[in-house]
């Protein structure tokens, strides 16, 4: 009787057991999720939302898609994890796949982005130790994102997030964006590496220009230091290419990349992928995991590759379509300041505050996010169609028509 009242639990009472039992930190919107197909989602009332930002970047193949279900199936019923103590048939593969699609020539599984992160810190302490006691310093930049753990807070540079837990890591210099003299007298022989996001997520879809990653290339060169990119929310096709760094040409290539938000199609995997050089510094014993890169990850995240590389082409021609749409809403409402982003990696910026637009679009049945408050987001799966692009910008049409302070248009 129990199971059965709670298999049809309405929505109220999902939300009452939570703010009974949950730690109180997340500020979730009213909407208790059943199920998806593609790029719709359900919820527990049958109402179906345009999924825009899937589940932050991470259900890059939209949901229930049929190669990735059959795929989970069959290596549930084989092998779901087996630990790093022995080798399971997948992390060769999809590492030698990783590599050959970001150009770097070692891989680290782990399970989430700021996994990743901590263990590029690591990897970049190991390393610059090994050349001089002192060399431990990290640079980063404001408005960057890159995680809640303790080492990834620590390089964080948004206040909101680092204050409450701080002293945090230290060594760690957040730098201005902007401020290139600064940036040329922080960077020496002390800098073991430089993190930066090459399309800045959460701080609200930043793409950094060319000019500027390379001068990061080029200081991080003439320091000995290790340049990552974190390209956890921006990587692995998001961009419409494989990684944002290849967008540029010639490519900016890093000595790191992170790794994580799309690359198992849902599944929790992260990863690290490295050159030599910066792998040097890393030998048997010095770091770990537990569950990362168990084979059911492994596996679906490989079968994640064999699509995207069917995707690509797709992806571009909507993403071409979607962009146009946006910037035809920017003529129309004078308060969208700026439409920015690369891919399926979407930013719309408005001149106001907009975390209400967020209820306005569920209301239209559309699923995004607001970064940055004033930023509207949008991540949506790779297997979006013209169609459904379509059915989104007559949605934000709505919402932009019916929910903003000043409707100036159309
Ligand atoms: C989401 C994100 C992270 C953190 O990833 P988690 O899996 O949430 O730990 C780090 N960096 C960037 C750029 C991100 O977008």
């Amino acid at each position: 009787m129990e199971n059965m009242e709670a298999a049809v639990a309405p929505a109220q009472q999902v939300m009452e057991l939570e703010r009974q039992y949950l730690l109180q930190n997340y500020a979730r919107y009213p909407l208790v999720l059943k199920r998806g197909r593609g790029c719709w989602l359900y919820d527990t009332a049958g109402r179906r939302y345009l999924d825009l930002i899937s589940g932050i970047g991470v259900n890059a193949l939209g949901h229930a898609h049929p190669r990735i279900v059959r795929t989970i199936r069959e290596q549930a019923a084989l092998l779901i994890h087996s630990s790093n103590l022995y080798y399971h048939e997948y992390q060769g593969p999809l590492a030698k796949k990783i590599c050959e699609t970001s150009g770097m020539q070692r891989v680290f599984f782990c399970n989430s982005g700021t996994e990743a992160i901590k263990g590029a810190i690591k990897m970049a302490r190991a390393r610059g130790r090994k050349i001089h006691p002192e060399k431990t310093e990290i640079i980063a930049f404001e408005n960057s994102f890159h995680g809640r753990t303790m080492g990834a807070l620590s390089i964080t540079g948004q206040p909101k997030y680092r204050e409450p837990f701080e002293p945090l890591l230290p060594g760690v210099r957040i730098l201005s964006l902007c401020d290139d003299a600064a940036l040329e007298q922080a960077i020496g022989e002390r800098t073991a590496a430089i993190f930066v996001e090459p399309i800045q997520g959460e701080g609200g879809i930043w793409p950094m220009s060319a000019d500027w990653l390379r001068r990061l290339r080029r200081l991080a060169d003439r320091a000995g230091a290790l340049l990552v990119f974190d390209e956890i929310q921006c990587g692995i096709g998001r961009p419409g290419v494989y990684h944002a760094y290849q967008l540029h040409q010639p490519p900016v290539p890093p000595d790191i990349v992170t790794l994580a938000k799309p690359i198992a199609a849902g599944l929790p995997l992260g990863a690290i992928a490295c050159t030599e050089k910066a792998a040097s510094g890393i030998g048997p014993g010095m770091h770990g995991t537990t569950f990362g890169g168990g084979a059911l990850a492994c596996r679906v995240a490989l079968e994640f590759y064999a699509i995207l590389e069917e995707l690509l082409p797709q992806m571009r021609r909507v993403s071409k379509f979607f962009f146009a749409g946006l910037r035809d809403l920017q003529r129309d409402f004078s308060f969208i300041r700026e439409v920015r982003g690369a891919g399926f990696m979407i930013g719309v910026e408005l001149d106001f505050p907009c975390k209400h637009l967020v209820n306005a679009g569920m209301e239209q049945g559309l699923l995004f996010n607001v970064t940055h408050d004033t930023v509207i987001r949008m991540l949506p799966p790779y297997i979006l169609t013209e169609k459904e692009a379509g059915r989104a910008l007559a949605g934000l049409r709505k919402v932009f028509r019916t929910a903003a302070p000043v409707s100036m248009g159309a």
